[in-house]
């Protein structure tokens, strides 16, 4: 064992399950010795210990639980594994702006939602995600529009990367096991990531649209005060959950084009 007591409030659930572990990494493309993969909250590195044996440039573990911390410099001693203490939301390592980044990991759930605004913050360093997260959570991400569980990151992910969702996990190979199911899911940057729009009115009104989900788009926009001569268009009575990425993308193209 590796002695180090799950806390409950950094959200850690260790995996115990080897297979499982080893198809995670295996999800990963790995397509040579010149890769950076950052993993987010190792633990006591069921993941790492897999990764390690593939050859990545560097591999960048990023670990807020001082315990773990301590266990991870104690076992991983290779020269391309750096050892970050600190929260991964607080953090911008100096890797962002130099390389693609994968990151992967078996993510606290009680933060994953900020972590992938973050990634989609970074989305120009970061190629790809393989991740574990609570199962709700995984398939409002990949949800396709018209889906009860389509929302906010479900179209900022969606518009910059290919979404997938890979395999369950039960809660019985966790210690200790977790209140939820758990899923794996899989993000790949897309090849064009500038959006054909004004990027942050695009966020801002997926953002608004969704705040009143229930509500014709026509009302749940007013907050940022549209002429009424553009709201009486067909797409202003359809609801934010019926709009697919593009189609966000042409309603925020109409609503700049409007305003200039
Ligand atoms: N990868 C390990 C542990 C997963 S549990 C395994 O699969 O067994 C989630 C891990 O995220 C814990 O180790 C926890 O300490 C860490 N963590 C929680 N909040 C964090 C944050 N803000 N930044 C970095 N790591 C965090």
């Amino acid at each position: 064992m590796h002695g180090v007591r799950p806390k409950k409030f950094l959200g850690q659930h260790f995996l115990k399950d080897q297979n499982i572990a080893q198809k995670i990494v295996n999800a990963i493309s790995f397509s040579g010795n010149n890769e950076t993969i950052v993993e987010i909250g190792p633990g006591t590195g069921a993941l790492t210990v897999l990764l390690s044996k593939k050859l990545f440039k560097e591999i960048i573990l990023i670990e807020i639980d001082r315990d773990s911390i301590a266990y991870l410099k104690k076992h991983f001693t290779a020269d391309n594994i750096k050892i970050v203490e600190g929260d991964f939301l607080k953090l911008t390592p100096t890797d962002y702006s130099i390389s693609d980044l994968s990151i992967i990991g078996n993510f606290p759930y009680n933060i994953s939602s900020q972590i992938f605004f973050k990634v989609i913050d970074h989305k120009n360093s970061i190629k790809e995600v393989v991740c574990m997260l609570q199962k709700e959570v995984a398939e409002r991400i990949c949800a396709p529009h018209g889906n009860k569980t389509y929302g906010i990151l479900s179209v900022l992910i969606g518009a910059y990367y290919r979404t997938e969702i890979l395999f369950n996990v039960p809660p019985e190979v966790f210690n200790p096991p977790p209140k939820v199911d758990s899923t794996v899911i899989k993000l790949q940057r897309k090849e064009n990531i500038s959006l054909e729009c004004d990027e942050k009115l695009f966020k801002k009104i997926v953002k608004q649209g969704f705040q009143n989900r229930r509500k014709t788009l026509r009302n749940a926009l007013k907050p940022i005060f549209l002429p009424m001569e553009l709201t009486k268009e067909e797409i202003f009575s359809k609801r934010a959950e019926q709009l697919s990425v593009e189609d966000y993308i042409h309603l925020t193209q109409k609503i700049q084009n409007w305003k200039i």
